[in-house]
Formats: structure tokens, sequence, C-alpha cells
């Protein structure tokens, strides 16, 4: 079952379950909500499902046809189906033997900071254009607040395209930083919330992407992964060796407020993380002296509470 793959996010899988049922799909829609937390994932299942002719049910998609092979064989943003349009940059290459210039195509990678104005015209065009293998043209832009950033004229060409869209055309922006898109655009979206997951739900999505992981290093990455599968999966792929080993011999050094000695760990070697682990150890401190209740890491597993934020019944 392809929503099978994104783990959590109810409410969200419901919304765009009973779009695909109901028949009445929007041309745009924007998914927004922290890193890391299966917006992507979630852009494809419904991408899938949106394209696949023969579903077995309201809302899924058959895993046999053409359509849905072509999902299924996908690496990340690489994936065959032609009616899938990539974002793409030219680069100029080599002039051939008569003077002509060649263009070389590249992919706009997720750590690239703008979308630029040719890659958003090149999609518009291409959301313009006849389906080559069914229903729709399919355009999922990944950290859409990418083409907005100080580029009045990608944006507007996106939003003339969003003002009136091609009747074959499905565009998902996702963005983990919805506040920096131009608010016309949000205006024009279908806007589906993700919220950052419980720490058992990272733990089940980084099992699947590292099944053998040893149980102690899940446990970690997860509790510190602030309820971001993405994240998870970094601190795994990072120095969590070195990590682990440093927050042991805090932990052997410091014994009574040990979790204030974690934090004072992390915080020397992860400045950032370290330093809201340890705001919140201090504050649990606080709170414990004051004879406040509960104590440890909060803004976790609610999935509804900000970040770093407290909650107080
Ligand atoms: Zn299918």
């Amino acid at each position: 079952m392809i929503w099978d793959e994104l783990i959590g996010q109810t409410p969200a899988k419901k919304y765009l379950g009973a779009v695909l049922a109901s028949g009445r799909m929007a041309h745009g829609y924007l998914f927004s909500g922290p890193a890391g937390v299966g917006k992507r994932t979630a852009a494809y299942a419904f991408a899938q499902a949106a394209m696949c002719p023969q579903p077995p049910a309201p809302g899924q998609a058959c895993g046999i046809c053409k359509s849905c092979r072509w999902f299924q064989a996908r690496q990340g943003a690489q994936i065959d189906h032609p009616d899938m349009i990539p974002l793409i940059t030219f680069s100029k290459g080599r002039t051939g033997r008569d003077g002509s210039t060649n263009y070389e195509e590249k992919r706009v990678g997720d750590q690239e900071p703008v979308i630029k104005l040719e890659t958003v015209q090149y999609v518009c065009e291409q959301l313009h254009r006849t389906p080559m293998a069914g229903a729709r043209r399919v355009a999922i832009v990944p950290e859409a607040q990418r083409f907005c950033s100080g580029q009045a004229e990608a944006a507007n060409a996106f939003l003339k395209t969003l003002e009136e869209p091609p009747a074959a055309s499905l565009i998902i922006l996702t963005s983990s930083q919805p506040e920096a898109l131009l608010e016309t655009i949000v205006s024009r979206v279908q806007n589906v919330q993700f919220k950052r997951l419980s720490s058992a739900e990272v733990s089940v999505g980084l099992s699947r992407r590292w099944p053998g992981i040893e149980p102690p290093d899940l446990a970690l990455a997860a509790a510190l992964a602030d309820g971001s599968i993405g994240r998870a999966v970094e601190l795994v792929e990072g120095d969590m060796k070195n990590w682990r080993a440093a927050v042991l011999a805090a932990l052997e050094k410091f014994s009574a407020r040990t979790f204030l000695a974690f934090g004072a760990g992390l915080w020397v070697l992860s400045d950032a993380e370290g330093k809201r682990l340890f705001a919140l150890a201090q504050e649990a401190q606080t709170e414990d002296e004051d004879g406040g209740e509960g104590s440890g890491v909060r803004g976790q597993g609610s999935g509804m509470t900000p970040k770093g934020s407290t909650r107080r019944k």
C-alpha cells in the first residue's frame, strides 16, 4: 500500500485520501511542516495515486500498472515517469563544430538554496504539455520557498501558472518554511499540514532506513531527532558513535543531574542541538526545584508542541 510508506501524519493521510476518493482534485497543493517528517513521501504517494489508471480502492494505487511501476522504481527525486516533471537547470556545454552552443541539463539538488527562473519557466512550460502516459502532468517542488527567495520574477512566473493552471496539471509544493512563500502563492493552493512525529514514529522510520541499527543508537537518535526522521537519519549517518562516547563519558563524570550533564556533553559536540537540550534540562531542573510537575525533554512526542516549548497543564 502506497500510504504505508508515510509514517504517522494521519490527518494529512485522511485528507489526501478523501481528495483522491472524491475525484475533485485541486491543481495546487502545499505540504508544509518541519523538515524530515514525510512531506515528500506523501507528495509522491499522492501523485502515484492520482496517476494510477486502475486504483483498487479510492485513494489507493494498484502498484502493478506501468505508471505505478515507474513510481516504485523512484530513487529520491529521480523518477523515469514521462509525466513527472523534473526540476532542471541548463548550463552551457561544449560548442558544436558548427559553432552552435549545446546546453547541458542538470538536476536542481535539494541543497541548492535557490530555484532559478529558468527552472520555473521550464516546469511551467512542461505543465502545459499534453500528458504522455496518463491523465496528468505533475510537478513536485521540494522546499518551494527556494523560488521566492529574492527572485520576484521566478515567483511571479509560477504564480501565473497557479492562477491559470493547465487542465491536466497537478502541482505539489513542499516547504518547511512556508512563511517564506509569497502569500499570493499560498492562497492559491490547498495547504496540507504535516506535524512533528513522536519519537516512537521516528524510531519506526529510522529502523526502516537502517534495519541493522543497534538499539541504543536507535533510541538515542530518536530522542534527539526532534520529531524528524530526516534529522534522525542525519544523526546516524553523522557522528553518532562519537556522540555516544562523549555522552557516556559525561554521564560517568557527573552523576546526579544526569540530564544536565547529558545536555552539557552534547553542547561541546554540537552547538545548536546541545544548547537546546541544555536549556530544556535547566528548565526541567528549575521546575523540579520549584516542585513543578514533570521532567525531561518537552516538545517531543506530542506532534503538536512547537520546538523547544513547554507544555503546561
Ligand atoms: Zn497503478
